[in-house]
């Protein structure tokens, strides 16, 4: 079991070694972790955000733990040489179509939601989003139309098989957790969305244990804030998927807690191969204090054993963890708290 560790930038090395810490007191066998640079620190040793060992290494992995990419020191460096070019690279090499963003209501936690607190308290969803199609890839320009007014526009399309590959997975991830599904679109006016539906329902025969339902965009924002606990897995189009996860991690609070998976089609021998990272960034104002929360990214290490290596209990060990953790009111600055980076992933460890 390959291990890819990209540790990156800014708090990026210091979350990564607690996580670290984590995946050695499981003690797996036969796992093999192997570092590289990336970001500015790819930039800074090699002269490329993605420098070619880099690369190398996280096509020859199982799966890739990713940091965080930001340096401000690059931040006037030709576009290609930016450190956020690094993930752009990693999504195409490793063909990485789909997202998935968990959100889930730690118990203690109610009051940091920009919700009310019994509303919060029931969110535990996962938004699958596409990554690779929809109005982002479309053709795409500003034109002049002939009385010479200029006119904006984005082809926005999906073919059957990339809904059809998106849909395998968040089936498959509904049957990992309360076997309901929410696919989102906009059916009523967009043509795109009406194939998106049609496919999904097709693929939906393969899944009886399945609960599938369907329901327009503008209807999920306002049901994500007013009745968030009614949904198990989400699915949706890049567009809608986008703006639906962002939404979402407001509703659980601290940008500290999330993790991510962006998971591609190759299947290993253990699992689909993928990428973990926290949602957060760098995060260059609080780099090199112990100060950062090292929990989103202890948590893109669960989501990493459950997706790629089929850990499922060691998995939900460690979310187990970090909820007792939480509970038993150890919390970083970002959640109103004083603990220390290493003293998180120490409280973690003790309760693993
Ligand atoms: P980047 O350009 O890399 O995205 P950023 O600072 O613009 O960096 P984030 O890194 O997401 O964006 O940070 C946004 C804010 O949240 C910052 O004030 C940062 O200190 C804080 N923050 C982000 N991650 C954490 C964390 N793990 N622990 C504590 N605070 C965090």
């Amino acid at each position: 079991m390959k291990i890819a560790c990209l540790a990156g930038d800014g708090i990026g090395p210091e979350i990564m070694a607690e996580a670290r810490k984590v995946l050695d007191a499981l003690a797996l066998d036969g796992v093999i972790v192997e570092d590289a640079d990336v970001g500015g620190a790819g930039y800074h040793k090699h002269g490329h955000p993605l420098p070619p060992a880099t690369l190398e290494l996280a096509k020859s992995a199982d799966a890739v733990l990713f940091g965080a990419v930001g340096d401000p020191s690059c931040d006037n460096l030709e576009r290609h040489l930016r450190p956020e070019q690094a993930i752009l690279g990693l999504r195409q090499a490793l063909t990485l179509f789909a997202n998935l963003r968990p959100a889930t209501m730690f118990p203690g936690l109610e009051d940091l939601s920009a919700l009310r607190p019994e509303v919060a308290r029931e969110i535990d969803l996962l938004i699958v989003r596409e990554l690779n199609g929809d109005v982002y890839f479309g053709e795409k320009a500003i034109r002049r139309l002939d009385d010479g007014r200029r006119q904006g526009f984005d082809l926005m399309s999906y073919a059957e098989d990339e809904v059809r590959r998106i849909a395998h997975v968040a089936f498959r991830a509904a049957q990992g957790r309360g076997g309901r599904l929410c696919s989102v679109d906009k059916a009523n006016v967009l043509e795109t969305s009406q194939l998106w539906r049609d496919v999904v329902v097709e693929v939906s025969a393969e899944y009886p244990d399945v609960e599938l339902s369907h329901m327009y965009v503008d209807n999920a924002a306002m049901q994500l804030v007013r009745n968030p606990g009614q949904f198990d897995v989400v699915v949706t189009g890049n567009l809608f998927g986008d703006i639906l996860s962002d939404q979402a991690s407001m509703c659980v609070g601290s940008i500290g807690l999330l993790a991510s998976a962006s998971l591609g089609e190759t299947q290993t021998a253990y699992g689909t191969k993928g990428l973990y990272e926290p949602i957060h960034g760098s995060a260059p104002d609080i780099a090199g204090q112990g100060k950062a929360n090292p929990l989103a990214m202890i948590l893109s290490l669960a989501m990493m054993l459950r997706h790629s290596f089929s850990l499922e209990a060691e998995a939900a060990r460690i979310e187990a963890a970090v909820a007792k953790t939480l509970a038993d009111g150890i919390k970083g600055a970002d959640l109103g708290g004083s603990a220390g980076t290493a003293e998180i992933g120490d409280a973690v460890l003790a309760r693993l």
